[in-house]
């Protein structure tokens, strides 16, 4: 294959554990504690078997722990991603490396934000390319070849990690340490990133993204602000009340079960719901659905459809962008 055949990828590193630096070959718990990172022209070095089925343009957006990337790293990143479609018609697609705490949340975040139907693929690893058995350089080859397979293409913003493709909307971390942490527990993962080589699919996700969203970050240097209020036995109002005071523009409930939470909880939602604040209830179930019952209605709340609290966070984020309007915030929430 010469190089102008194939397709070209751009990788948008931004760190995480599939670049940090560890001691030893056996440190799986403190490789960040002394905040070295490879460069993603190292990373690069170390799979040059990517250069068999990619032209890759490399780029060092962030070098961080994604427990540092914040909401104004993810306008940066959506903005980024669409410049180089704008930029380059040709682009096959883009790979992004992130830390695996915030992956998910990123990858939804440009799952609303990313104006393309082409792929755009997030990776990061359970164990740095330090560590014996690192999960790192296969995800890292995983994700650009991913994103340069155009079956990848109209499916939304994907991760791939243990060879599992998955949808933004779904997937979730599901275990602090193991290799298959990534999973979509409702729906089960989309395709393989396989040991043949081959990027085949079984599913495509049906809720609208990217090129079908009707958000647009380009304009914005700043998210409205939103938080999370976890129910538990004995939940009060305090946590909901200080939010509240504190001038949130938005709140999601993570609630219990199917996302009713203890009395002293549900009726600080209510007063902050009645005085203005648009409240989304979820659940952290982790799985199912939060249904719009004679309850939740009465009282004017939006409900989370089964968005985890932390994606119905994201989506509230978006919707305030363009609207207060209850109806119209709960349309989304049942859009994407
Ligand atoms: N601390 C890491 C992070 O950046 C964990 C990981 O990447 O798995 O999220």
């Amino acid at each position: 294959m010469t190089s102008e055949s194939k397709p070209r990828v751009y990788l948008v590193a931004t760190g995480g554990s599939i670049s940090f630096v560890g001691r030893t070959r056996t440190d799986y718990t403190n490789y960040s504690y002394d905040g070295k990172h490879l460069t993603i022209e190292e990373m690069l070095e170390r799979v040059p078997e990517v250069h068999e089925f990619a032209e890759v343009q490399a780029e060092q957006f962030l070098n961080l722990g994604s427990t540092d990337v914040t909401p104004e790293h993810w306008l940066g990143l959506a903005k980024r991603i669409n410049q180089i479609f704008k930029d380059d018609p040709d682009a096959a697609g883009v790979a992004v490396t992130h830390g695996t705490a915030t992956l998910e949340e990123t990858a939804y975040f440009l799952n609303l934000t990313v104006k393309s139907c082409k792929p755009v693929v997030v990776t990061g690893a359970m164990r740095p390319p330090t560590g014996l058995g690192t999960d790192s350089d296969v995800n890292l080859m995983d994700c650009i070849r991913v994103a340069a397979a155009p079956q990848s293409a109209g499916r939304g913003v994907l991760t791939v990690l243990n060879n599992q493709i998955q949808a933004a909307r779904d997937v979730t971390k599901t275990n602090s340490y193991r290799l298959e942490t990534f999973q979509a527990p409702d729906f089960g993962f989309l395709g393989y990133a396989d040991s043949d080589a081959e990027v085949v699919y079984y599913r495509r996700p049906d809720r609208a993204h990217t090129a079908d969203s009707e958000f647009d970050v380009e304009g914005i240097e700043q998210l409205p602000r939103v938080d999370i209020a976890p129910a538990y036995a004995g939940a009060d109002g305090l946590v909901i009340r200080a939010l509240a005071n504190a001038g949130v523009d938005g709140l999601v409930a993570a609630g219990l079960g199917s996302g009713g939470s203890p009395p002293p909880f549900m009726a600080a939602l209510k007063e902050v719901s009645d005085a203005g604040l648009p409240v989304v209830i979820a659940t952290h179930t982790g799985t199912g659905r939060v249904m719009l019952t004679r309850r939740f209605t009465e009282d004017g709340y939006i409900v989370a459809d089964n968005l985890t609290p932390k994606k119905a966070r994201i989506l509230l984020m978006l919707a305030l962008t363009k609207t207060k309007d209850r109806a119209e915030i709960q349309r989304m929430m049942l859009t994407y």
